[in-house]
This record gives C-alpha cells, structure tokens and sequence, in this order.
C-alpha cells in the first residue's frame, strides 16, 4: 500500500491548480483509493476540512517528517464527484498527462468572474403594461425605477453591469419591481434551460422487430457483471436514434441517467428537438458555442438531479450524473471523439472506463464502424447488432457510379465535372431536384505559386503553403495569418503568380460560370465561422432556396435532405493522401456518408465518385457500399503492419519553439523509450511532424509501437522521467498521443 496521498482541498473547481500531499496513517492503510472524501489538517492551527484523494503513491513531493497525516475517511461523499476523479486518475496512467490536467478534463473549472457579468434584468411587460408602469413611477416619483423601465423599453434584456453601474439600481428597487412581476432577474444561478421549448411532442414510434430485438436484448443490462460494450451498426436511417431512445427512456424507468455523444456537427437543433420531444426537460445539451459558464451550468443542474439525459459532444461524457447507467456514442467512428489537447483522451475508451466505474452500459452506434470497435465485435468483447434495412419503407439506396479522372483528361475534358458528372448534374436541375458537391478542401485554390521560380507562398510562422481566398488574399489554415495576394513574386519579382489546385470557393465560381442559372450554396469553414452560421445554410438548403449545396465534409454528416438526388464526389482522392494510417478509413467512411446523403425518401439517388485512383479498395468497397469488403482489406494492412487496433501505437510529440531544443529532447526520449521497450516494441523517429512549424513552435515526432499497451505506458513513464532530468525542459514541451 502507498506510503503517501495526493489531496484536492476545493472541489469547487474555481481552484484546481494543484494538490497537497499528505501522510497515510498505518491504520487507513488498504481503505483509502483515488475518490476517496478524506478529513485533513490544512493551514495552521487545528483547522480540518475535506478534500478528494486523487493518487496513492509512494513518491514524497517533500519530506515525509514535516508532511502532515490524513485525519479520517469523511462520510457521505459525493458518489459522482470520486467517480470522476478515479476516472481522471484512468486517463492520467491511459494516455500519459498530469493529474490536474486530467481532472480539468473530467470537472469543468467554474469561473466566478463569468458569474457577475452573466446576470440580467428582463423586461416582462406588453407595451400596454410598460405605458401604465411608466405612469405609475412618474406619479409616485419612482426614478430609478422609471429611468430602468425607460432602457428596457430600448433593451428589453439589460445586462447586470449596466443595470446596477450606468443606471444605478439598488436591489432594494429591483426587489419589488421583480416582486410585482414587471421584471425578471436572470443569471447563471437561474440555471437557464437552453432546451426550454425546443421540444415538438414526439410520441415514440412503434419499433421494428429488428430494432425490438436490440432493446430486449441490452434491457436488464445495466449492472450486470458480465456485461459488454454493444456495437449497432446499421446504415444511416435505419432507426438507431429510436433504438437509443428507447433505452434511454428504460433507463430512466430504472431510476438511472444517459448520456447521449453525438459529433458537435451534428448537434443541430433537429437533433436536440427530438431528443427534446421525447424526454422534455429532464433533457439538456451542451456544445461548444456555448459559453463556460453556460456548460458549466448544465452540468450543475445534471449534479442536482434535475436532468436525466445529456446530450452533448465528447466532453458531455463528463456530466456529473451520480446515478448513471447508460452512455451511448453515436457515429462512434467519428475523429472527434479524440481529444486533440491534453489528455488526448478517446471518448469510446474513457465512456467504457467510466461505465465500468459506474455499472453503466456503453452503446455504440455507426453506418460505418471505426475499424477498432468492429475489431472488438468480432473477438467478442463488444456485442454486435445490424440494422440493415432503412426504418421508412419509402427510402432506397442510391446508385453509385465511380469516375476515373485520368481518363477524362485523356478525353480532352479539363473541367472539373466529368462528362458522366456533368450530365447527371444538367438532368438533376432540368428536374428541379437538389444536389451537393463535395470537396474536402477550402479556399479557392489548393496552394500559390510562382510560375517562374516555383516558389510557392508560405506563411512565415507555419510549415505550410497559404491558401488563395476570393476575397483576394492569401489565408494560412493553421494559424489565420493572412496577406493580399502579392502583386510580384517575393522571391524573384516576377509577376507570374498563379494558383493550383482546387477549393470550395473556386468550385462555387466554377459552377456559377457552366450553370448560370442555378442557385448555389457554399458550406465550409469560412462561411459557417458565426455562431449558428452552418444551422443556417442547412436551413436555407433544406428549405429549398438552392439547388447546389457546395461544401466540405461538413455537408456529408447526417443531415436529412429528402429533396437531394445526386451527390457529387469531386476528388475522392484529397484524404487518402493524408499521409496517416488511418487514411484508407477516413476516405471509406467519408465517401460512403456522403453517398448516403443522396435519395432518402422514395426517389432514388445517384452518387457520382471522381477519383484519380478508381481501383483503391477504400473507393470501391463505398461504392458498392461494401463495409465488410472495406473492412477485409483494411484489416490485412493493419495487421501486417502492426498498427492499431492489431497492435498499440504511442506518438510522442516534443514541441518548442527552438528546432534544435525539440531535436535534442527528441533524440534524447527515441533512446529513453527504445531502451525501455527492448525487443517488445518498436520505435522510430525523431521526424518531422507532417508540418514541422505551426504558429512558429516546431513540432517533432517519436513513434513507438508494441503489441501489448503495458510497453507503451512503462515507455511513457520513462519518456516522463527522462524529461524531468532534461536540462532544457522548461523550452520543450512533451505530448503523448496512444491510439
Ligand atoms: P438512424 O439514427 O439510424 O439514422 P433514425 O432513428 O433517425 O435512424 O430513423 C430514421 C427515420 O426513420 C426517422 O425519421 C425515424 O423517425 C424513422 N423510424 C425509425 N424507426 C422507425 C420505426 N420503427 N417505424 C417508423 N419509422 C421509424
Ligand atoms: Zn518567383
Ligand atoms: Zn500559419
């Protein structure tokens, strides 16, 4: 047993900047673990308070004589708040951070000035009401309480600093004016509902018999000693979402609460409004446009027992439900479960820790599955289901057809809409029906070069080649750093700029000049920067006022276009190039979702694929919508090369922004961690990251791969420790990536 514990004193997140160590008395010895709710000396005198234990250990931050000892195991703990914190200490050892790093990934960090600025004062009167107010207060020589009636008449919602600084008003005014109903005090402690009234009432469906299936089988599950992580893999619209529903509503019959992942892109208001429908207001969300403090809020009403769903994005996993008992991971294949900052935490992995923790059932749900989790099906230890058939009989598969583009140059056609493309596209506007286009690459043209020197043009604080906008500047995708387009060459003067390449913007202005008639919509990064800007262009799209939706893969993902006929695929071959070894997947995956997106509801759609490489198995098995043939080939690659998931895979990355710093910690961990894998695993590198330099901080990589995930920790822990002796430390920055 661990000689010594580490404490957090104030677990009311404003303050989880570090933890004390303490002393374990021989006689707490084997009763205490990380969660556990302790009593202990802090500050001078006799003073004792309460802290979580967040890590045993037998590591003495100082010296264990003038270290003070744990007083006693405190009673009535928050069940949810020592779950978490074991959780964090999971991720921690998992994927290689700090302590607190991890516990501000699993406790939101509440920020006490956001509380203050978020209240306001809200007018609750008609006109009508406000005009007889008005008089009343001039009658009785209210004021203050007329000079705020007169800026509500302006403003009807008037934030706190100005209420209370510019127009001077007491509590004691505002009391009985909120009192008599004329005004309401809003703030972050009012815990606003961001559901409040999204919700149209949507019975349940009656379910099919292969989804009935499903249910029956996971009911009961929860608790369960032998139960396993499910996997439902069924196409898009073939009833997953009411499946979910129906165990989400069986386990809150149970007396227990879900959590509902879904990718943020995803998360558009006909989602939330179904979930809405069904569940009322013991339903919330959470995404990324809202503010800390409005997460922060919904997470306090989850502690309360006010909710008993959260539906949300990957940090939504955290919610602090003390009786939960269902997580269900949507579009489990989704990149964005992985966390791109420390911990780089996968969601799938984490929900199924935190399932364990809390006798919790994990549910998965793809049309495409990541290759990991159909690996895990397949050897048993996730349960796998199939929904093959779409839900509403009225829907079809579409017709795919697979263009090479070798063999339109060939032919003379420079265009970038083949002859097949572009006739399908001519009958589909002729028909009055709708289409998209996708391309996964913004801006207007790929890169900017000199035609006399050949220079391209690059931003000065990335490794990368600046993309051409319309607007007529140049914009680096990493950074934001951007330029006009230079009238001469900086390196030569010559006048010869030009661009290469393809983007969503120039594919806009392409369309415009060979179908000038029809009305087109571009949807990507830059014009869904504002908040609610892609719920909008989705809108307008699905509302019909265009016939052309033009977008990055944020088109492909699970939107509902009844009206879309035709999908074209304009260069397949952009993400098999990543350079990755999960690209052969990502392209899969990307081309079968946008295929999915063509012909929902009676009308046949057809999916047109543009390709340079038509033979790659990853563009055949989406054309024929073959997940089994993709997953076939894709297997034997990883296999073969021991990647993941037929072995473990561990990227370190050392940033600074000195180059030869990064270089020498680099080299310094490639021989920490080759020495402490032996013949076990595997390592390489230092390298170049795929861009070495991103906001002037270079970037480079170790790999190390094994086939138990035991090499790679005791690897990290030795990457850990030799940087702690690493003279130049404080200039180097070490980030562990397993997959
Ligand atoms: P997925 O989540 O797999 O994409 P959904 O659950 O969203 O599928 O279902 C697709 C459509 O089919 C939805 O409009 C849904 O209401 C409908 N649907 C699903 N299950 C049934 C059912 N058993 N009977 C009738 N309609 C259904
Ligand atoms: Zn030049
Ligand atoms: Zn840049």
């Amino acid at each position: 047993m661990p000689e010594f514990a580490n404490v957090i004193v104030d677990i009311s997140h404003e303050r989880l900047d570090r933890t004390f160590q303490y002393r374990i008395p021989e006689r707490l010895k084997d009763r205490l673990q990380p969660g556990s709710r302790v009593r202990i000396p802090f500050g001078g005198g006799n003073r004792m308070i309460e802290g979580y234990v967040t890590e045993l250990t037998d590591r003495a931050e100082y010296e264990p004589g003038r270290m003070k000892e744990i007083g006693e195991i405190a009673g009535g703990g928050l069940a949810v708040e020592s779950e978490l914190i074991a959780l964090a200490g999971w991720i921690k050892e998992h994927y290689g951070s700090t302590m607190i790093q991890a516990l501000k990934t699993v406790m939101p960090v509440k920020d006490r000035v956001k509380e203050k600025e978020e209240r306001w004062v809200r007018l609750c009167l008609n006109q009508e009401e406000l005009g007889a107010a008005r008089s009343l207060c001039i009658k009785k020589h209210q004021t203050a309480r007329l000079r705020l009636l007169e800026a509500l008449k302006e403003n009807p919602r008037l934030p706190w600093a100005e209420v209370a600084g510019r127009l001077k008003l007491t509590m004691a005014a505002l009391r009985p004016m909120e009192e008599a109903g004329q005004i309401r005090i809003e703030g972050r402690q009012s815990y606003r509902n961001p559901a409040a009234g999204t919700g149209l009432e949507t019975p349940p469906v009656r379910l099919n018999e292969a989804q009935q299936f499903i249910v029956n089988q996971l009911t009961g599950e929860i608790g369960r000693k032998d139960r396993r992580p499910a996997l439902i893999f069924g196409v898009t619209g073939s009833g997953k979402t009411e499946v979910y529903m129906e165990l989400i509503s069986r386990t809150i019959s149970a007396g227990r609460q879900a959590i509902v992942l879904i990718p943020e892109i995803a998360l558009t208001f006909q989602t939330v409004q179904r979930f809405c429908g069904r569940f009322g207001d013991r339903v919330s969300f959470v995404n990324s446009r809202m503010s800390a403090g409005e997460r922060y809020d919904q997470f306090e009403r989850a502690r309360k027992g006010e909710l008993d769903v959260m539906v949300g994005p990957r940090s939504a996993l955290f919610t602090p439900f003390g009786r939960l008992g269902l997580i269900i991971i949507d579009e489990e294949h989704e990149h964005t479960y992985k966390s791109e900052n420390m911990p780089r935490y996968h969601a799938r992995e984490t929900a199924i820790a935190r399932a364990e923790l809390c006798g919790g059932l994990v549910v998965l749900g793809s049309a495409t599955p990541s290759v990991e989790s159909y690996y895990q099906a397949l050897a048993g230890r996730f349960r796998l289901f199939r929904l093959k058939k779409r839900a509403s009989a009225d829907s079809v598969l579409p017709q795919v057809s697979v263009v090479d583009l070798r063999k339109e140059l060939e032919a003379g056609n420079q265009s970038v809409f083949s002859r097949e493309l572009r006739k399908k596209m001519e009958s589909c506007l002729g028909n009055g029906q709708q289409m998209m286009l996708f391309l996964n690459r913004r801006g207007y043209a790929g890169f900017v070069s000199c035609r006399s020197c050949g220079k391209p043009m690059k931003c000065p604080h990335c490794d990368v080649s600046l993309t051409a906008h319309r607007n007529g500047r140049l914009v680096c995708h990493y950074c934001g750093y951007s330029v006009p387009l230079p009238k001469a060459c900086p390196s030569c003067g010559s006048p010869y700029i030009a661009g290469f390449g393809l983007g969503t913007q120039k594919v806009e202005a392409l369309v415009g000049r060979e179908f000038p008639g029809a009305r087109v919509l571009r949807m990507d990064y830059d014009t869904t920067a504002g908040k609610g800007g892609h719920q909008a262009i989705l809108e307008a799209f699905g509302r019909g006022e265009a016939d052309i939706l033009i977008g990055t893969q944020m088109i492909v993902k699970g939107h509902d276009f009844p009206g879309v006929t035709l999908v074209g695929i304009l260069a397949a071959d952009l993400s098999l190039h990543a350079g990755d070894y999960r690209s052969s997947e990502v392209t899969f995956q990307l081309l079968t979702q946008a295929a999915g997106r063509a012909g929902r509801r009676g009308i046949p759609g057809e999916v047109v694929i543009q390709t340079y490489m038509p033979e790659h198995y990853a563009v055949q098995a989406a054309a024929a919508q073959d997940y089994e043939e993709f997953y076939h080939r894709e297997i034997l690659y990883r296999n073969l090369l021991k990647y993941p998931p037929a072995g473990c895979l561990m990227a370190l990355q050392i940033s600074s922004a000195s180059e030869e710093a990064a270089e020498e910690a680099a080299r310094g961990l490639a021989n920490a961690i080759s020495d402490s894998c032996g013949t076990e695993g595997q390592v390489t590198g230092p390298a170049d990251a795929p861009v070495l330099k991103v906001r002037d901080i270079y970037r480079k990589l170790v790999y190390a791969k094994a086939a138990k995930y035991s090499t790679l920790i005791a690897a990290k822990d030795r990457a850990e420790a030799y940087m702690k002796d690493f003279p130049g430390a404080s200039k180097v920055q070490l980030q562990f990536d397993f997959s």
